[in-house]
């Protein structure tokens, strides 16, 4: 029984503008001491958390007719593995009705947080829109909307399997911290509710739109995308944390890609684990009184070079409105807006 998600439901503190979302507090359970747990991790222990996600076989339904694999004949302009073998998903190197047909009877819910603190409510509206036509059409999502603003929540209409809950989180009048305390929020939220209610999870940013599929290719264990502003750089360029005090630090002659902090997805547990680790660096690091260059991004990266992602995403999956298409992008499928800093940042 999930007693936790019966007390969150309880403390629907707002008046609800929109009956068909739902809403909680995260505070509020946090600050009353007295959380309760459910059964599965009472028959276990507190340390132990149980997770939805769980490796699946690649059942390929009968009869179901596709192109025929080439051995020989495929993209040549792009490397579309790493040299730990794990994917890099390019347009091209899929075939997407073939992984629906693999994934839809998995019967998976994917969950996608994302933070809307302060004017970036503004960014909701397509976010949510483009999302119901792109994003895992035909699974199961739940968004977790991250505001200060509740009310300011528009109200989009949501696909059937479609799932959408606003939780309530405090502003902060310093971007950096908004963006760095995502890790701990997510993690938190995924500790109390994520992890009973989803298999994935894509942990998003708001400031952006979705152009084309963004599906099941997108799903593995540990899953990153490259930031499309470095993919053309050597590594002493990349944007890491250079300096050592910092638990970020990476040298120049080390590096893989240089991550997105956008997009951050995978098993629900393995994500956990991530924003566990990211989040104790972080802070780590504030006691000795340094931020990342990138804050999360910064952790994330390295966090990636010892944990390797188990499939990667190309920058097809994370674009910025400014950059003019390159040819080896085929497909734009989720880019960032444009977006006036001073106007939409709480300080600059
Ligand atoms: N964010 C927010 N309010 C803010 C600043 C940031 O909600 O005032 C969240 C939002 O989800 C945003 C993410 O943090 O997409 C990352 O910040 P931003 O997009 O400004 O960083 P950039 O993509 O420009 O590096
Ligand atoms: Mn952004």
């Amino acid at each position: 029984m999930l007693i936790a998600a019966q007390t969150c439901s309880m403390n629907v503190a707002l008046a609800t503008p929109h009956p068909r979302y739902v809403y909680f507090n995260f505070f509020s359970e946090r600050l009353n001491g007295d959380i309760l747990i459910n059964e599965d991790q009472k028959s276990t222990s507190l340390s132990r958390l149980v997770f939805r996600s769980r490796v699946r076989n690649m059942v390929s339904p009968e009869k179901l007719l596709y192109k025929q694999p080439s051995v020989l004949v495929g993209r040549t302009d792009v490397v579309s593995v790493t040299p730990w073998l794990a994917p890099i998903v390019w347009e091209g190197t899929f075939d997407p009705v073939l992984v629906d047909n693999i994934y839809k009877p998995m019967n998976l819910t994917v969950a996608t947080t994302v933070f809307a603190i302060g004017k970036y409510v503004r960014f909701l509206q397509d976010f949510l829109e483009t999302a119901e036509k792109h994003f895992m059409v035909g699974f199961h999502v739940r968004y977790y909307v991250f505001t200060d603003r509740p009310h300011d929540v528009p109200s989009v209409n949501l696909s059937q399997g479609r799932h959408l809950s606003v939780i309530q989180v405090p502003g902060s009048n310093r971007w950096q911290e908004i963006s760095a305390r995502r890790m701990e929020i997510i993690q938190t939220t995924i500790e109390r509710q994520i992890r009973r209610e989803a298999d994935y999870i894509f942990c998003l940013d708001v400031d952006s739109k979705f152009h084309a599929r963004w599906g099941s290719e997108s799903l593995g264990r540990l899953v990153a995308v490259i930031h499309p502003g470095y993919y053309e750089q050597t590594r002493d360029r990349f944007p890491y944390e250079r300096r050592p005090a910092s638990t970020a630090y990476i040298p120049m002659d080390e590096g893989d890609y240089y991550y997105g902090g956008a997009m951050i997805g995978g098993f629900v547990e393995d994500v956990y684990t991530l924003t566990k680790v990211c989040r104790t660096r972080f802070e780590e690091d504030a006691g000795n009184s340094i931020e990342a260059a990138w804050q999360e991004e910064s952790h994330l990266n390295r966090y990636l070079l010892d944990n390797k992602p188990s499939k990667v995403l190309s920058p097809e999956y994370l674009w910025q409105d400014f950059k003019a298409k390159t040819k080896e992008v085929k497909v734009i499928r989720f880019s960032g807006v444009i977006k006036n800093y001073a106007d939409v940042r709480p300080n600059v």
